[in-house]
């Protein structure tokens, strides 16, 4: 007791719907004046195109970088120091999970604040307060960064998430389901105060999460468009409930044996698992980590029917990596080190776990 603790929780302003993206000018001059883009090849002349005429209008200075190496913190310096000798006033960052964690960090740097706007569901990076950070040379897994505030403003616009590849949709929903099955990870009773308050928290969302997406989650990636408040609410269990799991979690004992795989391939394996996207590499894990809190075989086959209704892997080898006997203990060893695990039990959990994706 008497212990001191400090939460981010959730964005200052999450902005959502059709064509929202026209806002980001307003939201811009909220801050400042000027502005410093980040982005992917394909995201960032998407979203330029659309704003660039207003950004004008709107007297709003604007910088644009392309994402075009690993989010490294080396990278993350040399744009900071950019930044700062442009005399920018806000960073915007426009794209996937790994432009939103270099922003966050860039955005801390350069005390400048961040607005992201993320343009798909595979996405909560874009309003978490927490950076993974990869080698500069290989890209391999290299460092979690805690941001020292929440994200100022996000833009999600509905119409640029709606429209993005399908297997972005299955990428971002296996991710957000992962949530429960981690925070369970085996626990029979979930009812504070068994758990502490945030373990509480955190379950309650994720509850909500994993009972939304394994009901409506195909639906959406069937047909995104379909039915425009089920988008909707899918962009927001994903970019904001999702986040709201991750600022409650943070810091608190978790067996998170799905992201354990995830840092693991992108730790030993960067080259060969390159192709694999987060949430591609994180369901599988998810298929481990039901075998690992032994789930019920329904609730098993539930998981692993709707990846395959979403054609995504299943097996690591689907990853890109070969199961071979060396190469499964290196990911074993991992999770092990990240996730702490020294009860024997648990460590024979695993082993089963592990038999489910070779
Ligand atoms: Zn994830």
């Amino acid at each position: 007791m008497g212990k001191t603790g400090m939460l981010m929780i959730g964005v200052s302003r999450f902005i959502y719907g059709e064509g929202v993206v026209m806002k980001l000018p307003e939201e811009i001059k909220r801050y400042a004046d000027s502005a410093f883009f980040v982005g992917g090849s394909i995201t960032l002349p998407l979203v330029r195109d659309k704003v660039e005429e207003k950004l004008k209008e709107e007297k709003i200075e604007a910088q644009w970088n392309l994402m075009d190496e690993p989010n490294s913190v080396d990278f993350t310096e040399r744009l900071s120091k950019k930044a700062l000798e442009e005399k920018t006033g806000v960073i915007v960052a426009v794209g996937g999970g790994k432009c939103m964690d270099l922003c966050k960090v860039i955005s801390d740097m350069s005390r400048l604040p961040l607005i992201t706007v993320p343009t798909s569901v595979a996405t909560c990076a874009a309003s978490s307060a927490v950076s993974i950070m990869y080698t500069k040379d290989t890209g391999s897994y290299d460092c979690s960064i805690q941001k020292e505030k929440e994200v100022d403003s996000v833009i999600a616009d509905l119409d640029i998430i709606g429209s993005s590849p399908s297997r972005l949709f299955a990428s971002g929903i296996l991710d957000s389901i992962a949530k429960l099955p981690e925070i369970v990870n085996g626990r029979a009773d979930m009812r504070y105060p068994a758990v502490s308050i945030f373990k509480k928290m955190a379950y309650m969302n994720s509850t909500f999460i994993y009972d939304f997406l394994t009901n409506y989650g195909l639906k959406v990636y069937k047909n995104p468009q379909a039915d425009k408040e089920l988008l909707r609410d899918l962009v927001l269990v994903n970019l904001i409930i999702t986040s709201m799991v991750s600022g409650f979690s943070s810091g608190s004992d978790q067996l998170a044996i799905a992201h354990g795989l995830y840092d693991g391939m992108r730790k030993y394996f960067p080259k060969e698992s390159k192709g694999a996207l987060h949430g591609e590499i994180v369901a599988v894990g998810v298929l481990m980590q039901m075998r690992f809190n032994n789930d019920t075989e329904e609730e098993y086959q539930k998981i692993l029917n709707l990846m395959k209704e979403m054609k995504m892997p299943t097996k690591l080898e689907a990853l890109g990596v070969e199961p071979s006997s060396e190469n499964l203990a290196r990911l074993r060893e991992w999770n092990i080190m990240k996730n702490n695990i020294t009860e024997k039990t648990d460590l024979e959990r695993l082993d089963i776990a592990f038999q489910e994706i070779i």
